[in-house]
């Protein structure tokens, strides 16, 4: 089983210089080696360049008057035995004439520079895999560092970063017996310096997944805003918007820093607290996360999410332009409300932790489209736009009331358990209320309970009902 575990160092002054000089110079290595390899897999990417060519205008060269070789980059490109070095192999052997034509680079401990180079192949991969292109990194995002396994020891509440020294740390959790260090990553941080440590033990078996025929619930749930969650049991988790709540106190800041002078410690320093009171809001989200997806995990055996395309929901609205060219209003200026919303519900990083915490234990976890969920009738299967008005739902067919998130989430549950290929009776879910029951006598014309004359079909009847509290009351 693999873990991984995070500590607060305890740095001292000469550690913290050494660690921020690391930090540059492998930023400006990487940057210069993903240079390296834009300019290879430009060349080699187009049929048509020859063997040497110009980058900018793609065409043909001829040796004396463009150096950069098709299909190479800077080092070795074979090895001793003859065999062809990849990418990676390539820069790293590359590392004694950077050594040696920049004498400082000497100070960082290799191992650490080929995990740079590592950390850089690896961006490569995930862009082969359809994932975006490497980019550069500015100071704001290259931040950490770290260490292969079998290099950096640890003593109870100290640890050993090798070129670096000893130094102690704040020992939040116990390592559990057994636990073998791999990865050591150390990471810059807005109020200090932190260890996320990687553990494993062989020993331990990963768990896998429960088999189906062991399942014996199931639970659905939509994701929301007011609600960050609501759950097919009739739970509703509450979004506490944390970006909000702080949001005041930030644009506080932001002014003061603006208003300090320019390149002061002064400013620097009301820089600081704004970047304390981000980390703050993203401890907080994180901290409410794990706890969701814990709690989640205790509640069923299979967990059913909806597939989100967040980065369409936050893409911006199309410019409109009158007959002369002049930009007319397009809704923008409210969207992006809406947009910092959701950013603030971070949909993204909660599905990973309940899919992590899911793997721990055990469970299962999956993604259903959420088409059509919020407007189908759980109970009769009915579709239509009309059903919803905004959190009441009733069906116009017949007559199903419930709150509609939880009843999207009972429909997502239902949609999951169908292509797992289990019984619905396994889902968890609200007892089913059909409160406005139109008479069943055959004509278009029922009659409900509380001797309203009205139409099935006719969505003016929503209105009829307060809602208080997720029940419906007719008013
Ligand atoms: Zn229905």
């Amino acid at each position: 089983m693999i873990l991984a575990y995070q500590y607060k160092l305890r740095v001292n002054p000469s550690q913290k210089i050494i660690m921020i000089n690391w930090l540059s110079m492998l930023r400006s290595h990487y940057n210069f080696c993903l240079r390296d390899r834009i300019e290879a897999y430009e060349q080699v990417k187009s049929p048509k360049l020859g063997n040497y060519s110009d980058l900018k205008t793609k065409a043909p060269c001829c040796p004396l008057t463009c150096s950069m070789s098709n299909k190479s980059q800077l080092g070795e490109p074979f090895k001793k035995s003859g065999k062809k070095r990849n990418a990676y192999e390539m820069q790293s052997s590359e590392l004694p004439v950077l050594k040696k034509a920049r004498p400082w680079y000497q100070g960082i401990y290799s191992s650490v520079l080929q995990q740079n180079l590592r950390r850089l192949a690896l961006a490569f991969k995930n862009f082969f895999d359809g994932r975006g292109y490497p980019k550069f990194k500015t100071r704001q995002k290259f931040k950490s560092f770290s260490y292969p396994p079998n290099q950096v020891k640890l003593e109870n509440n100290k640890i050993y970063l090798p070129s670096i020294g000893w130094m102690r740390f704040f020992k939040s959790r116990n390592i559990p017996d057994g636990f073998n260090l791999k990865t050591v990553t150390i990471r810059q941080k807005s109020e200090g310096w932190y260890v996320s440590i990687r553990i494993e033990n062989k020993d331990v078996p990963q768990s896998n997944p429960k088999d189906l025929v062991q399942v014996k619930t199931a639970i659905g749930c939509d994701l929301g805003i007011k609600k960050l969650l609501a759950l097919s049991n009739g739970e509703l988790i509450e979004n506490p918007q944390f970006e909000k709540q702080l949001s005041k106190r930030k644009t506080i800041r932001q002014r003061r820093a603006s208003r300090k002078k320019k390149g002061s410690s002064n400013q620097r320093k009301a820089y600081a607290l704004i970047t304390h009171l981000d980390q703050k809001i993203t401890n907080q989200r994180e901290d409410y996360q794990w706890k969701i997806a814990h709690h989640l995990v205790r509640l069923a055996d299979v967990i059913i999410l909806e597939d989100l395309n967040i980065q369409g929901m936050i893409k911006k609205c199309r410019a409109k332009q009158d007959e002369h060219g002049k930009f007319l209003k397009n809704g923008q200026s409210a969207k992006r409300a809406l947009n910092r919303l959701i950013r603030d519900c971070s949909w993204g990083n909660l599905k990973l932790k309940i899919e992590s915490v899911a793997a721990k234990f055990g469970s299962i976890c999956l993604d259903v489209s959420p088409k059509f969920t919020s407007q189908q009738c759980s109970h009769c299967g009915h579709i239509q736009k009309e059903n919803r008005n905004k959190e009441r739902f009733l069906c116009l067919n017949c007559g199903f009331l419930a709150d509609a998130d939880i009843q999207a989430s009972i429909n997502i549950g239902m949609k999951g358990l169908k292509t797992l290929g289990i019984s619905q009776s396994k889902l968890l879910r609200v007892p089913q209320k059909v409160t406005p029951k139109p008479e069943s006598t055959g004509s278009r014309n029922g009659e409900i309970s509380v001797s309203l004359e009205i139409e099935p079909g006719n969505p003016q009847q929503l209105s009829l009902f307060e809602w208080v509290n997720g029940e419906a009351i007719p008013c």
